[in-house]
């Protein structure tokens, strides 16, 4: 069986005991970075298990040498460094591999940044657009621009490299939308934590202001 299992964004205490008990008892665990991994079994006390590597690049072999595993019975765990596997992160050749090849699949829920920033946004969530990551050159501005018609709430990640940058190309497509609300959440669930309401027309001052360290989510709601 392959369980599909979430793993904290930052606050360790939210693994679920579902998750706690499919990593003690699997077999082994396909994981984004051995290295992270390794330190989430260590902080919750789970003895080592074999771990391999599947990420972005992987090889399709290492893929299909996984599925053999899985059909000859071995219960494999895939996580990815944080959060939900799949979501901006590795886990989707894997699972559907998994999927084609007919392989029992169980999801183990719980943390995700884009949920954890909707949730506490305050923003409508009854329909919402998750973009991912912004493309950093081609279909940047077009993207962004779409948004001027967009009613529904929107939600993408951003790295702390380009925060401010993506907060001043937001002001300038939506500079029609003055009033536009803006949630910027960041460092979800850590001690830092913090959810910046704001408009458009604020937000070249939230960029000039804004710590540039941790992990960042925007939410941008309908006008
Ligand atoms: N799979 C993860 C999930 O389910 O949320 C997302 C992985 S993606 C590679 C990493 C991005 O998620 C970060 O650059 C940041 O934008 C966002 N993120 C992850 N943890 C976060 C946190 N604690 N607070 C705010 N944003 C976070």
């Amino acid at each position: 069986m392959l369980s599909i299992v979430s793993t904290p964004i930052g606050n360790i205490k939210d693994i679920s005991l579902r998750a706690m008990k499919a990593l003690q008892n699997c077999n082994a665990i396909a994981c984004e970075d051995t290295r992270v991994t390794g330190q989430l079994l260590k902080h919750l006390d789970i003895e080592k298990k074999p771990l391999t590597a599947l990420h972005g690049y992987s090889h399709p072999k290492k893929i299909a040498d996984v599925i053999r595993r899985l059909q000859q019975g071995e219960h494999i765990v895939l996580v990815s460094d944080a959060g939900t596997p799949g979501i901006s992160d590795p886990g989707y050749a894997l699972t559907s591999e998994a999927a084609k090849a007919d392989i029992d699949i169980e999801v183990i829920p719980g943390a995700s940044a884009f949920l954890t920033a909707l949730s506490g946004s305050g923003l409508p969530m009854n329909q919402f657009v998750y973009l991912g990551f912004l493309p950093q050159k081609k279909g940047r501005q077009t993207l962004l621009h779409s948004l001027v018609d967009e009613k529904r709430t929107v939600v993408f990640y951003e790295s702390v490299h380009r925060i401010q940058r993506t907060l001043n190309d937001i002001a300038v497509a939506l500079a029609s939308q003055p009033e536009r609300p803006v949630v910027v959440a960041r460092e979800l669930t850590k001690m830092h934590e913090e959810f910046i309401r704001t408009a458009v027309q604020d937000l070249p001052k939230v960029a000039e202001s804004i710590t540039t360290k941790g992990e960042f989510v925007v939410v941008i709601g309908a006008i």
